[in-house]
C-alpha cells in the first residue's frame, strides 16, 4: 500500500485471546503499521485490558496508541491516567466521549471529546500526538449534520492533531466531509477507518448502533449468501479491496483498520492493494 497503516484491536477478556491477539499483532506487523491503537471501555469495563495491551504493543517495538474515553469521569481520575500513560512511554491518543454502558449514570467532569482534548493539552502541553473521532455519516446524536461538523472543528480548536473515521462503505460520504471541515478551518489529517467484512450479523449489528450506513446492494448481497461464510468473505474482500484502492488512489493521508482482532482479512487486503 501507497499509504501509512494503522490498526486497531481491542483488549482480549481472556487469556487465550490475549495469546492468539499476540499471534494477530505478530502477522499485522509484517505490513509496517505507523502505530496500533487499542480500544477503551468507557465506565471502566477494559482499562486495565488497555493499558496491559497497549504496554504489550510498546515492548514489541510497534508505536501504540491508547483509545482514551471521558464520559462519566472526574478531572483527577483522568490527571492519573495520563500520567500512568506518559510513564509508560505513550506517545499518541485517540481522544473520545465514548459511551457508557446501559446502567451507569452520566455524572463526571466532561460532556464532550472536546473537553477532553483541551484538558489533555492543558495538562500534558504536547506530550501526545492527539487523535479524535470523525464521522463522514453523521454521529447518531447529532442535532444536525452542520452541528456534527461544528462538533469536530471544536475538537480540532481544542488541539487535535489527526482524526480517524467512524467506518464507512460510500467514499463520497468521506470525500465530502474532508471538504467540509476543511472549510471550517479543522485542516487536519483525516484517516478512514476501513472494517473488513468477515460476518454478515456482526456488521449488521455494530452498523446500527453506530449509524454507519450499510448500502442496500451490499446489505442485500450479504443476506443473500446466508450462513455461506466463503462467499461472505470472497465477497467483503473485493468490496474493501475496491473502497481502498479509490481512498488511495484519492490521496487519503492513511488507512485504520478496525482489525477486529484477526489478521487474515486485513492483510489480504492489504496484499492485493500491493503495487504489481
Ligand atoms: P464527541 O465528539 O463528543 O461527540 C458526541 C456527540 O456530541 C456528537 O453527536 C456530537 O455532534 C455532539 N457534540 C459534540 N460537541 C458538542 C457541543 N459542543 N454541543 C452540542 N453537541 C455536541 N468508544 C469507546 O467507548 N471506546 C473506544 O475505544 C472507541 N474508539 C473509537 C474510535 C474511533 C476511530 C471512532 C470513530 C469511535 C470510537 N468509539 C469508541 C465510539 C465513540 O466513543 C462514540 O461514537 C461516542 O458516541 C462519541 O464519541 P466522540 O468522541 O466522537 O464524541
Amino acid at each position: 500500500m501507497n499509504v501509512p497503516i494503522s490498526f486497531e484491536f481491542f483488549p482480549p477478556k481472556t487469556p487465550e485471546g490475549a495469546a492468539k491477539l499476540r499471534l494477530t499483532r505478530q502477522a499485522l506487523y509484517a505490513h509496517q503499521p505507523e502505530f496500533c491503537s487499542v480500544t477503551f471501555g468507557a465506565g471502566g469495563s477494559t482499562q486495565a485490558g488497555t493499558f496491559g495491551t497497549v504496554e504489550e504493543i510498546l515492548s514489541e517495538g510497534v508505536s501504540a496508541a491508547c483509545h482514551f474515553s471521558c464520559v462519566g469521569a472526574t478531572k483527577a481520575a483522568v490527571r492519573d491516567q495520563l500520567a500512568t500513560l506518559q510513564a509508560m512511554g505513550v506517545k499518541r491518543l485517540v481522544a473520545l466521549r465514548g459511551d457508557l454502558p446501559s446502567g451507569y449514570g452520566l455524572g463526571g467532569e466532561f460532556q464532550y471529546a472536546s473537553d477532553l482534548v483541551a484538558f489533555i493539552r492543558a495538562e500534558t502541553g504536547h506530550a501526545f500526538h492527539i487523535e479524535v473521532a470523525a464521522y463522514p455519516e453523521i454521529h447518531p446524536q447529532a442535532k444536525s449534520a452542520e452541528a456534527d461538523l461544528q462538533a469536530f472543528a471544536a475538537k480540532v480548536k481544542a488541539g487535535a492533531n489527526s482524526a480517524i473515521t467512524q467506518y464507512f462503505f460510500n467514499s463520497d460520504a468521506y470525500f465530502r466531509f474532508v471538504d467540509d471541515v476543511h472549510r471550517l478551518g479543522a485542516d487536519v489529517p483525516v484517516v478512514p477507518g476501513i472494517m473488513p467484512i468477515t460476518s454478515s450479523t456482526q456488521l449488521l449489528r455494530f452498523s446500527d448502533a453506530c449509524g454507519a450506513e450499510i448500502p442496500r446492494w451490499i446489505r442485500l448481497r450479504l443476506q443473500g449468501f446466508g450462513d455461506d461464510t466463503a462467499s461472505i468473505k470472497s465477497f467483503g474482500l473485493d468490496v474493501m479491496t475496491d473502497l481502498c484502492d479509490q481512498l488511495c488512489t484519492a490521496g487519503v493521508p492513511g488507512i485504520h483498520f478496525y482489525t477486529m482482532n484477526q489478521a487474515a482479512t486485513t492483510s489480504e487486503i492489504i496484499r492485493r492493494l500491493k503495487p504489481a
